[in-house]
């Protein structure tokens, strides 16, 4: 398609992205257990409204613009209070979960290199953890050294102390992992790095603001976060449960001098001095006003309710799979994920299952090995269940009398 010549007027553009829209999932109605988060119209308009505020305001440089940097530190001081970060830690917002995770990688290697002159890093980490810090260390030039996980699907401490050697530079732990929703032993990874002065990495991308309201509705949540002594530096996305706009992150470190490791500065052009916290340069400031509004709307309150909703929804969906002997649940969720496999693979393929979901407009990541579903249930899925179930169960009818099966696909795309 061409560029119009003479431009195009804005009502018809408005209307023609509705119309590109209308084959999306159908997110807000709660038809998505993957990729968007809805705690409801009142809030989706509170971050619409802030983002459109500040879309085209630049973080690059807060000298200029000095309401973002009042934004940024107002927002990580909340996300401070959630982490029980002590009064020396320090962070800084990123776009998201992958930003925060390379700079905790970046901040390893950085680390490593000046405090122990350290040139062929290492990371060491369960298999469990996330592919953003797979990206980060072919980015950094760093080695990922991937330690299974136990039968429970948790890291095993043990084995990966095993693999660190005197050139790893991080250890990483998830709270939860994605695949299958548990918290891996924060306490023993952390005391491994500890005892070898090294970083340690929580990633909490998912977890960070569910676990922190579920131990205060009284959940028995094991340490995860500034509390467990050995962890350098937590990673806790604003734009999955936090319910605010896409492009909202925090990477949060235990000290200024660790948080120091993450910034990048040269003079080593014509352009004169230049200094970034993340991976970009400019930087717009909708998603980090968005985050904001959106916390300080909900408060303390509302994030309580919200966590409390997506949990009994949670709660309500495991029921539905234990019910089901086609299907067998992958671990007893911990915080708000649902991992389920087919009990009989050969005779029950559970990718065409979610082509048959897919078909009724239900939107499940599919994840493997071992081939499984992932839904990550949030507050809009309350009330939600009983549709979905009754559709599970025709989508599972179906792909036995059709004999089917189905392809993997991606939780992310290239194109
Ligand atoms: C979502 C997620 C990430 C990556 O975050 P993005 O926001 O997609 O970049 C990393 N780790 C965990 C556990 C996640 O859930």
């Amino acid at each position: 398609m061409a560029l119009s010549v003479t431009g195009v007027p804005r009502e018809q553009l408005l209307q023609q992205l509705e119309v590109m829209k209308a084959h999306d999932v159908d997110w807000r109605n709660g038809r998505a257990f993957t990729l968007a988060y809805n705690a409801g119209a009142d809030v989706l308009a509170v971050a619409e409204d802030a983002y459109r505020a500040f879309g085209t305001e630049n973080a690059l440089n807060t000298d200029a613009f000095p309401s973002l940097r009042h934004i940024q530190a107002d927002v990580v001081g909340f996300v401070g209070e959630w982490l029980q970060a002590g009064p020396e830690a320090a962070g800084f917002m990123t776009t998201g979960g992958t930003e925060s995770i390379l700079m905790a990688v970046k901040a390893a290697r950085e680390r490593g290199r000046n405090e122990r002159g350290i040139s062929a890093p290492n990371v060491v980490l369960p298999t469990s953890a996330h592919a953003a810090f797979e990206k980060g260390c072919y980015y950094f030039g760093l080695e990922s050294r991937r330690v299974p996980v136990r039968a429970d699907w948790r890291a095993d401490p043990d084995a990966m102390a095993d693999a660190i050697d005197d050139q790893t530079v991080l250890v990483v732990g998830s709270a939860p992992q994605y695949p299958q929703g548990v918290i891996d032993p924060i306490a023993s990874i952390a005391a491994l790095a500890a005892e070898r002065d090294i970083n340690c990495h929580v990633d909490a991308c998912m977890g960070g603001v569910t676990l922190t309201y579920l131990a205060r509705l009284g959940h028995d949540i094991p340490p995860w976060n500034f509390t467990v002594p050995g962890v350098t530096s937590i990673s806790i996305d604003l734009h999955k449960y936090g319910y605010t706009a896409k492009g909202a992150s925090v990477i949060m470190h235990r000290s200024k001098q660790l948080r120091a490791y993450q910034t990048f500065v040269t003079d080593n052009w014509l352009g004169g001095f230049y200094g970034s916290s993340g991976v970009l340069g400019t930087k717009g400031g909708g998603s980090m006003a968005a985050a904001w509004a959106v916390m300080q709307y909900l408060g303390d309150e509302g994030y309580l309710r919200l966590t409390a909703a997506a949990r009994r929804a949670t709660e309500e969906l495991v029921e539905v799979i234990r019910s089901l002997p086609e299907l067998q649940l992958r671990a007893e969720p911990e915080t708000t994920l649902v991992s389920f496999s087919s009990s009989n693979p050969t005779t029950f393929d559970v990718f065409a299952l979610a082509d048959a979901l897919w078909r009724r407009g239900w939107y499940l990541d599919r994840q493997g090995p071992p081939a499984s579903l992932h839904c990550t249930v949030n507050a809009i899925h309350e009330g939600k269940i009983a549709v979905f179930a009754d559709d599970l169960r025709t989508s599972i009818a179906e792909v036995h009398a059709a004999a089917a099966s189905g392809e993997q696909g991606a939780y992310g795309t290239v194109e």
